[in-house]
């Protein structure tokens, strides 16, 4: 396993890789690495011949008041865990090998940033979308793992992929959960024991919506208010509960297609996103 830290260092080592027919699997992360991380790694591990990892706590897809500083990091264990995994290349370059001209956030994420997470936190799909592009440029994958978890920034990266003909395969992977059904994060680390447990009404507003869209006795409206009135009381802030369509993100008006039942909340101070796809 190389640690490479220069973007044009990686560059060169994939593209002698890539002249020589080897399809490149790339898995971007922030580090502070978990179960759900490495199911995305194995999976690239079974279908490309070289595996690509980065680790970057990009600051520009983080708000002035959130938590880029204090974001969990432990490059020493993750090193460890992706040796284990068997992964060819770790890309962990610098802030400043990264946006080498400042921090500006040149990629505009489209209309599908407007909803959802985009209006909660201004600028951080932006953050996202720009510096995907920019990791797309250096490691020049043929194949891109994301997570379901993070479902919007999943669609707004299709959406770049498509809008700049990126010749990239994308896949989502399902999500990895706790034992409570709590969705994997990093930033669950952030939660303390009680808060842990509390977490788990998200997976269960989840399930409730499931069995309510699945029963088709009520409107997909009526089961978002069902999910909004039983997740109200019972977390510390809801940033929102919506039930859209999974293509567009806004609201499903009719049942066909996916439906995605999509969850942003704060338990104590810790911002928590979950959602389910549902087949209608
Ligand atoms: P992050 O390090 O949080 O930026 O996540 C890196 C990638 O891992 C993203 O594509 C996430 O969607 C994905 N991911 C994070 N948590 C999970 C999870 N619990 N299950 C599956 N994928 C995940």
């Amino acid at each position: 396993m190389k640690v490479v830290k220069s973007p044009g260092a990686l560059t060169e080592h994939i593209l002698k890789l890539k002249r020589k027919g080897k399809r490149v699997g790339f898995v971007p992360t922030m580090g502070f690495l978990h179960e759900g991380h490495l199911s995305l790694i194995r999976r690239a591990r079974k279908e490309s011949d070289v595996v690509v990892v980065s680790i970057f706590v990009n600051p520009t897809q983080f708000g002035p008041k959130e938590d880029f500083k204090r974001y969990p990091r432990n490059a020493k264990r993750d090193l460890k865990m992706l040796a284990a995994e068997k992964v060819d290349f770790v890309f962990a370059p610098t802030v400043r090998g990264m946006y080498p001209g400042g921090l500006q956030k040149c990629v505009k994420p489209g209309p599908l940033a407007d909803v959802l997470c985009g209006p909660k936190r201004p600028g951080h799909f932006r953050g996202v979308v720009t510096v995907v592009k920019r990791l797309f440029d250096i490691v020049q994958p043929d194949l891109a793992y994301f997570g379901q978890k993070d479902f919007q920034q999943a669609r707004i990266i299709e959406e770049m992929i498509k809008r700049f003909h990126l010749p990239i395969q994308m896949k989502v992977c399902p999500i990895v959960r706790e034992k409570n059904g709590l969705a994997m994060s990093s930033r669950n680390v952030y939660l303390s024991q009680d808060e842990r447990i509390r977490a788990g009404v998200i997976p269960e507003a989840l399930s409730l919506a499931k069995r309510l869209i699945r029963s088709k006795t009520i409107s997909l409206k009526q089961v978002e208010s069902k999910v909004v009135s039983f997740l109200k009381p019972r977390v510390d802030k809801l940033n929102y509960a919506k039930v859209v369509d999974a293509i567009s993100l806004r609201h499903a008006i009719r049942r066909k297609g996916s439906v995605l039942v999509a969850i942003a909340c704060f338990i104590g101070r810790t911002r928590l996103i979950d959602n389910i796809l549902i087949r209608v």
